[in-house]
């Protein structure tokens, strides 16, 4: 441990000369043939290319990167040229995009952090940055120095001016950089080092955690699309429960959903869930976590009198101005809870019907989930597994042991006369 506290405090060396690491296990077998043909296309026309960020980082801790990044000294116009399937997209941070089949590899243009082309607000954050430096300003604005390692294919040697090989091996999350002023610029970088930390089992520097409340403060000016995209990566990547426990007793759980109650037990069967179906190569979608997260908001929005709007409707309006939720998967989250309500009275009449419903998968699944911290759902999701699984004679025998609905009173056909059998007060005349 004490050791852990010494190396935190070494200071990011402001190498001017980068290590050039070559006793790694990188190469052509761990990397991707279409980064490296990119790179070899860049090195061509007499460009520097290099593999960086995530895909170095990731290969170095002996994870299967998920994508490639490509930084390079060429303008973002001359590399469109380069590649057939290629284009400019981003507004805030510019780069191409480069297709190959279904493959996506994002290559950009060397940038420094401090220019007056950076514009940032009041409070240091930074709102645009195109100013294109040199591959050592490159790596300087980097986030994590895990992040800011360069695989040069020409020689295979990794480039490294912040101390991130070191870092990796120590299975350290560090800045480079102030933390404040880090995470001033850009206050997502805290999510970003909970995801790495998670998916890598990374230890974060105890100076970025102390700063955990006054940036979840900070989240509130990030566009919430992007919170959104953030999302995603959090809880759709297979390790939802770590990242869960590790934000769910911090001020970043309320900032993410200011509704949800961070110590549901729901919310953390959800997490686990999640990741148990990504290990066995079930579908996902985010409408399930949506409607997990605001579930508790939605029942209790559902039994106000004075309410006028559909409670859904209210519930994901009121979630818009943080983590924005895409239309489809609002719905699906309205879907699925308004399917518990039916899964739980189990109308004789439409319990076939419900069957095939659209949302009937996602329902129960929600059901089962909702039952297992709840001992009084145990019967009803109990009886619709029994139920999918039971033969024509075993769903009628299950149908039979459901409690008849009391039979609503006819209404009279009779046709009254007016004033017949309008109640009288005493004293009307
Ligand atoms: P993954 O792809 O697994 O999510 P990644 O590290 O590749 O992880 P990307 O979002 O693809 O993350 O970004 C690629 C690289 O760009 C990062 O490794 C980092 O060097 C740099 N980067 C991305 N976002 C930021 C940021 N907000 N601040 C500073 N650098 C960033
Ligand atoms: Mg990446």
């Amino acid at each position: 441990m004490k050791q852990l506290f010494s190396f935190f405090k070494r200071k990011t060396t402001e190498r001017t000369k980068p290590a050039r690491i070559i006793n790694h296990q990188l190469g052509p077998k761990v990397l991707d043939p279409n980064a490296l043909k990119i790179i070899k296309t860049l090195n061509a026309n007499g460009y520097q290319g290099y593999l960086v960020g995530g895909c170095v980082r990731d290969a170095l801790c002996g994870v299967k990167p998920k994508d490639f990044d490509v930084a390079t000294d060429a303008p973002l116009e001359a590399v469109v040229k380069l590649f057939r399937r290629s284009r400019i997209v981003g507004r805030r941070f510019p780069i191409v995009h480069v297709r190959f089949g279904r493959e996506l590899i994002e290559v950009s243009t060397f940038r420094r952090s401090m220019s007056d082309k950076v514009v940032q607000d009041d409070k240091g954050m930074i709102l645009r940055d195109n100013a294109f430096g040199t591959l050592q300003e490159d790596a300087f604005r980097r986030d994590f120095t895990a992040n800011a390692l360069y695989y040069d294919a020409t020689n295979n040697e990794i480039i490294d001016f912040v101390g991130g090989v070191e870092d990796i091996e120590a299975k350290q999350l560090r800045f480079i950089g102030k933390p404040p002023t880090r995470l001033a610029e850009d206050p997502v970088r805290i999510l970003r080092a909970i995801r790495f930390a998670a998916k890598l089992s990374f230890t974060i520097d105890p100076a970025i955690l102390k700063l955990v409340p006054e940036t979840a403060k900070r989240l509130e000016s990030i566009p919430p699309a992007r919170l959104f995209d953030e999302f995603l990566k959090l809880f759709l990547s297979g390790y939802a429960e770590i990242v869960w426990r590790q934000i769910y007793r911090t001020p970043l759980a309320k900032a993410l959903f200011p509704t949800c109650d961070p110590t549901s037990e729901l919310v953390m069967a959800a997490m686990r869930n999640t990741d148990d179906r990504i290990k066995s190569g079930a579908s996902i979608t985010p409408g399930f976590l949506v409607a997990v997260l605001l579930w508790d908001d939605f029942q209790a929005r559902s039994q106000e009198d004075d309410i006028e709007d559909d409670p859904a409707f209210v519930v994901l309006k009121d979630q818009q101005s943080s983590v924005a939720i895409p239309r489809r998967f609002g719905t699906f989250a309205r879907e699925v809870w308004m399917m518990q309500e039916r899964l739980q009275s189990r109308n004789l009449r439409s319990v076939e019907r419900l069957l095939t419903h659209k949302r009937f998968r996602a329902g129960y699944d929600f059901l089962c989930l909702r039952a297992e911290s709840d001992t009084a759902l145990e019967i009803y999701a109990q009886w619709w597994t029994d139920f999918q699984e039971a033969d024509e004679n075993g769903r009628k025998t299950l149908m039979d042991q459901l409690p008849r609905a009391p039979r609503k009173r006819r209404r009279s056909r009779k046709k009254r006369k007016p004033g017949e059998g309008d109640v009288h007060e005493a004293g009307d005349s």
